[in-house]
């Protein structure tokens, strides 16, 4: 097995990483930790939970520590350009605990702030930065920032980059950086455009591709409950009276969905929080601090603000619609279950989500194993659109009720030992 010894990382590096816990490189790891050693540049198909930004934080860590300039200020060497605040925190919490021990800075700055706290960290230099687009080029346009003498350019996530609408932002960046520089480029999906771009920036790039099919989805317990529409808020209640569950996460398609489910779970006494794009950054941030802190049980989130939320020991990922991409399946499940560990993901489907199901399992190459005999089972098979009410109207049909004769929560709890014992 490749250790981290044999990649050839530097004492003060192995050091921290000892102390993170990290015993063996992931895949990602391997493969391109070697290639970003030897400045060559690099194009990475990894989505995060693979473990990428240690693929590239370690050995700029240890490419900008070997020749460390010893001017009075610190000068940027190294730029991360990453689409969202949570993926430029998390990566700049990476390097800082990675080179903890290399005398290496690194700061982070993302919009929806006061900028003043930035610049004040800016100015007295700074040898990595990690940066949202729009805040990055707000700063260079202002003078606080000069990318002349960056070494090694990260472009992270840069298909999301592209579905955010952040790709004339991305080339005014990179028509200010050196010409003589090494680049990494990571993209989840490698579509046409993206190819296009990476060629822009890439020169006589190698290739590392980690597909997270294998490495993450067939470590996670997957459990798919039939469930009517209507009753997925009673059911999510239902499962999160099991106390083992410390986090979960919770999908949702909308952001007024998630807003929704958390009323129903703070009526409910559950701790919950919302994070999606709606919300104000702070907010965004303060919820994802107190859930990681566990002070929150519940975070419910949509697909793109949670992208990037990487939470250490995320025990529950629940699908409260089944997402009707089966990437996104793969994506949103893939929160948990991280570099080994364990993890559970639950799916609530009613009758019209069969389809997606079916497309889901036909992309993991699994069966997800069927949990019935819970206290809300699937009673409407053939639900039609919803016909818009009259203001007072009360519907009529009623599969949203619970089922009286058989609901005694203890069937559930065995239910839910069932695959709680896995
Ligand atoms: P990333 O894909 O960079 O978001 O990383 C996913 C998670 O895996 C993070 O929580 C990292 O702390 C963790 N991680 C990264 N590399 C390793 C490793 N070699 N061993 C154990 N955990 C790791």
């Amino acid at each position: 097995m490749t250790s981290f010894q044999s990649l050839n990382i530097i004492e003060p590096i192995l050091k921290s990483l000892e102390e993170e816990g990290y015993t063996t490189p992931t895949p990602i790891q391997e493969q391109a930790i070697p290639i970003v050693l030897q400045g060559t540049d690099l194009l990475g198909c990894a989505q995060t939970g693979t473990g990428k930004t240690a693929a590239f934080a370690i050995p700029i860590l240890q490419i900008l520590g070997a020749n460390r300039s010893y001017d009075k200020k610190r000068k940027i060497r190294s730029l991360i350009v990453t689409p969202t605040r949570e993926l430029a925190i998390q990566i700049d919490e990476s390097f800082k605990a990675y080179g903890r021990h290399t005398g290496m800075t690194c700061t982070v700055i993302f919009g929806g702030v006061k900028q003043n706290p930035q610049t004040a960290i800016l100015r007295n230099g700074v040898d990595i930065l990690v940066a949202t687009p729009g805040r990055l080029l707000d700063l260079m346009n202002q003078g606080f920032i000069s990318l002349r003498d960056i070494e090694i350019f990260v472009l992270d996530e840069a298909d999301r980059m592209l579905d955010m609408g952040f790709i004339h932002d991305v080339k005014k960046i990179i028509a200010a950086l050196p010409r003589k520089r090494q680049s990494l480029f990571f993209s989840a999906t490698m579509p046409d455009e993206i190819v296009t771009l990476a060629s822009t920036i890439l020169y006589k790039p190698k290739e590392v591709s980690v597909t997270p099919k294998s490495s993450t989805v067939d470590i996670i317990q997957q459990f798919v409950y039939f469930v009517d529409k209507g009753n997925k808020n009673g059911l999510l209640t239902e499962i999160l009276k099991d106390p083992k569950i410390r986090t979960m996460l919770v999908f949702t398609r909308t952001k007024h969905g998630a807003d929704k489910v958390v009323r129903i779970l703070q009526k409910n006494k559950i701790k919950a929080e919302a994070i999606h794009g709606n919300k104000a950054q702070n907010a965004r941030q303060r919820a994802l601090t107190l859930f990681k802190a566990q002070e929150i049980r519940v975070l419910v989130a949509t697909d793109i603000a949670a992208r990037g939320i990487d939470v250490d020991d995320l025990g529950y990922v629940l699908n409260f619609e089944m997402p009707n991409i089966s990437e996104t399946y793969v994506h949103r499940i893939g929160r948990t279950g991280r570099a080994g560990a364990d993890g559970i993901a639950i799916s609530f489907c009613d009758a019209t989500e069969k389809p997606y199901l079916k497309d889901i399992e036909k992309l993991i190459s699994k069966k997800i194993t069927v949990v019935d005999n819970h206290p809300f089972p699937l009673m409407d098979h053939h639900p039609v659109a919803p016909v818009k009410q009259q203001r007072g109207e009360r519907r009529s049909s009623s599969p949203n009720q619970k089922r009286s004769s058989n609901s005694n929560p203890r069937e559930s709890n065995n239910n839910k030992n069932k695959w709680r014992g896995r």
